[in-house]
């Protein structure tokens, strides 16, 4: 693969491009940005630039076989190591198998590419080992750290790398990735990109039909109150299944590596954990309103242009006429005001319960005819 299908990384690749070029890569690198930008997709890149045999014009080629055998994942020289998910940490044990490849020559191509993903979970006797490797790094060897938190990777490794900054991909490369790579459906690929904060990662989630089909029963419950009370129903399942989720997330995410803990260590731990779950049970709180607000956004957009190409929920139009229709002017906006107030109120407290009992209860249903 060349550098070119890496998308909206100008800065990343461009780094690595003309290290390559110029015959000044670094022993060690340490990329750093959110999941769901490329990161990974970037280190399997540049490793073969790399080993690649026909390497040109800062590209690889994607068709030799050192080029096919790192895309496959089945390159000797290119190794990847991240967290088990038993201990939830990159172990010793991981590390000490890696490092004896580092002092041999390449089995098949011009350099080891050792990628270590999650580079912040690696516990602090792990970190030590690699260090003295990254202190002497032996010849033909690339380190590949990937990480979200940068701050967590110990000091003394991070300021061995030479950083790599990713940011967040723009709208409309979410919308096609999520098109093109994992066949979601055009429409439904642009309003999941419009929520993922340029992340595949996120966007795969709103892509996610069920937690789609539950926001937008709100939307079509409004006639009656019993319907009301079955999307309220509807929706706190689904609350309390990313409840679930982020639990475990939490779990398998934040840990303090094989060291037995104090009872002070474990308090800090368990914050940690508890920070962790509010921030992304709110953060997914104000994603289903914000996907709620689009569809109000829509029927408005119908209402005052009638202009189908300018609405999101392309998917939806059908609906979103019928509501449009149905609908007056003020009790739209007067809808979009009470989603906003509740998506507020939801940023301060997370008694979310009351807050989503309280949004089905103020919306105003539409009137036939
Ligand atoms: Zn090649």
């Amino acid at each position: 693969m060349s550098f070119h299908k890496i998308l909206d990384q100008p800065t990343a690749v461009r780094t690595l491009q003309s290290a390559i070029v110029k015959g000044r890569v670094a022993h060690a690198y340490l990329f750093v940005g959110p999941s769901g930008v490329g990161r990974k997709l970037t280190a399997t890149t540049f490793a073969e630039a790399l080993n690649c045999r026909t390497f040109r014009d800062g590209n690889s080629c994607g068709t030799c076989a050192d080029c096919r055998l790192i895309a496959e994942g089945k390159h000797p020289d290119v190794q990847t190591i991240m967290p088990t998910k038993r201990s939830s940490t990159i172990t010793v044990e991981q590390v000490e198998n890696l490092l004896p490849f580092a002092y041999m020559k390449p089995l098949k191509g011009k350099c080891k590419v050792f990628v270590i993903s999650e580079a912040d979970r690696l516990g602090s006797s792990s970190a030590n080992k690699l260090l003295k490797t990254l202190e002497e790094p032996p010849p033909s060897t690339v380190f590949v750290l990937v990480t979200e938190r940068p701050e967590s990777v110990l000091p003394t490794v991070a300021s061995r790398c030479q950083p790599v900054k990713f940011g967040r991909l723009r709208t409309d490369t979410v919308a096609d990735i999520l098109a093109s790579e994992f066949g979601v459906d055009r429409e439904r690929a642009a309003v999941a990109a419009e929520l993922a904060d340029g992340q595949i990662t996120r966007g795969l989630l709103f892509a996610d039909t069920k937690r789609f089909e539950a926001v937008t029963c709100i939307l079509e419950s409004l006639g009656s109150v019993s319907a009301r009370i079955q999307a309220y129903e509807r929706l706190q399942e689904l609350l309390a299944e990313e409840r679930a989720r982020l639990e475990d997330e939490a779990e398998h995410k934040i840990v303090v590596p094989g060291e037995v803990l104090t009872s002070g260590m474990k308090t800090a731990l368990e914050d940690l954990r508890k920070s962790f779950i509010d921030r992304n049970y709110r953060e997914f709180l104000n994603d289903c309103l914000g996907l709620l607000l689009t569809l109000y956004r829509d029927i408005l957009v119908l209402k005052e242009t009638n202009a189908e190409e300018l609405i999101l929920n392309r998917d939806k139009v059908g609906s979103l006429r019928t509501y449009a229709r149905a609908l007056s002017l003020p009790a739209v906006r007067e809808n979009m005001k009470v989603i906003e107030e509740i998506t507020v109120y939801c940023s301060h407290y997370v008694g979310e319960d009351r807050a989503f009992l309280d949004l089905l209860l103020r919306l105003r249903e539409p009137v036939e005819g």
